[in-house]
């Protein structure tokens, strides 16, 4: 019984978090079936998504939790049916579970115990690293498609490394995704080499691997923040300090509740960066709120709707944020401080749960612009004296999933602010909640289905049209800075 109501907290608390019950649902229903936390995606998808209202989410939620509870028996690998067990496949499986508790519990040589020379060398900087981190969780799955059920050894199985942390939300799941081989030595199982899976990483998108299992590094904790970095340079205490400050600021102005804290990852400087975030990111930034989706774990469901960004923490450039030392005011970037970069950073990690593929870039970068109190009141009236708004529309910007351009960051900022102002910010949240409410996974996020959804809400929640929304924000950016 305890494990039903275990499942039926998680699913009260994911509604809590989100009002709509998404995907607490099958959290709540995989949990109950199978009694631990396991490889949620691939267990479960469940398909179509509505959004409720709060009580019939909460009625839906018990009534699968009971029906599911009531009908399937947990399953403990200590339970493992005998002629199961007996399988390559449930001894490969028991392995990793092994691997995976011993790891969490901080014991590196267990962890390693079962790897042949060449696997150790490869694994060892991953375990002594995880096992210095504050982890409240790891688990290890194995692709079980890749292991045939009889065989005596097995080439390039796929493995889920995922781990979670202490004080931080118990959805925001880390991954490092490995490729093994394993053969049998008797009665027991070696792994023969270990990789990482290239074939699961866009391996242009900066290091497969975290920081902590390339390097020596070092953690700090702040009320809402867990900071991973190397040592060397200062500045990561004037950092977090910047972070806490936005928190305070940024989560009033939330319509639901935050997120019990963040991951920062700080980098030593650029070139660092650019290793973690990927080059291309990296430019001319010094901070990134980055999410890694089903979709970027590579899970067979790629372009398509319905993904959950499962992976939430920030990036921090600490050279760029503090000069060396303590936080300039001089490092701006684009003309913004840089308290204010990471508060719009933080405020794109706070509604990264509630963001779906199907989130026009201008309806993010508003929001986000809207959580770290930006005007840009210079760009509107350079804008102005320019005529440059008068190419923009909302038509083209809800196309896309970036907002690009000169102008169009100060453009969507005037459209955010008039729509927060005239209709408030409950309202606007459900307009962008409605995105990831309109989730289908079958239905690809391309460019019409982004501009139909977002022409779809408007009307919906706001009843008015994209051209409305061009005309009141000239008005809007007229009225400010004409
Ligand atoms: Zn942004």
């Amino acid at each position: 019984m305890p494990r039903v109501v275990r499942a039926f907290k998680t699913c009260l608390r994911h509604i809590d978090a989100s009002d709509f019950y998404t995907w607490a649902a099958a959290v709540s229903l995989n949990e109950a079936l199978v009694g631990r936390r396991r490889d949620r995606h691939t267990t479960w998808m469940i398909v179509v998504k509505v959004s409720v209202p709060r009580r019939t989410a909460v009625g839906l939620c018990s009534a699968l939790v009971a029906v599911s509870g009531a009908c399937f028996p947990a399953s403990r690998p200590s339970e493992e049916p005998a002629g199961r067990a007996a399988t390559a496949q449930g001894q490969i499986r028991a392995l990793f579970e092994r691997r995976a508790d011993a790891l969490a519990a901080g014991s590196v040589e267990e962890y390693l115990g079962s790897l042949s020379p060449a696997a150790r060398s490869f694994e060892a900087p991953i375990a002594r690293g995880a096992a210095k981190l504050p982890l409240a969780g790891v688990r290890m799955v194995v692709r079980e498609a890749d292991v045939a059920p009889d065989g005596q050894s097995v080439d390039g199985a796929r493995i889920d490394f995922t781990y979670w942390f202490e004080g931080l939300a118990e959805d925001n799941l880390f991954h490092i995704f490995l490729i093994n081989d394993l053969e049998r030595r008797g009665s027991r199982w070696q792994v023969t080499s270990s990789a990482i899976d290239e074939a699961r990483y866009d391996m242009h998108a900066g290091s497969p691997l975290p920081l902590w299992a390339t390097g020596p590094f070092r953690t700090t904790r702040s009320e809402h923040f867990l900071a991973l970095y190397r040592p060397g340079p200062g500045g990561i205490g004037s950092v977090v300090q910047l972070a806490e400050r936005a928190y305070a600021d940024l989560f009033p102005k939330l319509t639901f509740d935050p997120e019990p804290g963040y991951l920062l990852v700080a980098a030593r400087n650029e070139d660092e960066y650019a290793e973690l975030v990927g080059p291309r990111t990296a430019e001319s930034s010094i901070a990134i709120a980055t999410a890694e989706s089903v979709r970027a774990a590579g899970r067979g469901m790629s372009g398509l709707g319905g993904e959950r960004p499962e992976t939430r923490h920030m990036v921090v450039d600490l050279e760029a944020a503090t000069g060396g030392g303590s936080v300039s005011d001089h490092a701006h970037v684009e003309g913004v401080g840089v308290a204010q970069v990471i508060q719009h950073e933080l405020g794109h990690l706070a509604l990264l749960r509630v963001t779906s593929t199907f989130t026009p870039g201008w309806v993010k970068e508003g929001a986000a612009m809207y959580l770290a109190g930006e005007r840009r009141i210079d760009e509107w009236s350079a804008g102005l004296a320019t005529g440059a708004f008068e190419d923009l529309s909302f038509r083209t910007l809800s196309r896309a999933e970036n907002v690009r351009g000169e102008f169009g960051y100060s453009y969507v900022n005037a459209a955010t602010s008039y729509l927060i102002e005239r209709f408030g910010a409950k309202t606007f949240f459900e307009f962008y909640r409605g995105f990831k409410d309109f989730e289908v996974i079958e239905v690809k996020p391309d460019k019409a289905t982004r501009s139909e959804r977002t022409q779809r809400l408007l009307n919906l929640v706001y009843g008015i049209t994209e051209r409305d929304l061009d005309r009141a924000t000239r008005a809007y950016i007229k009225d400010a800075a004409g």
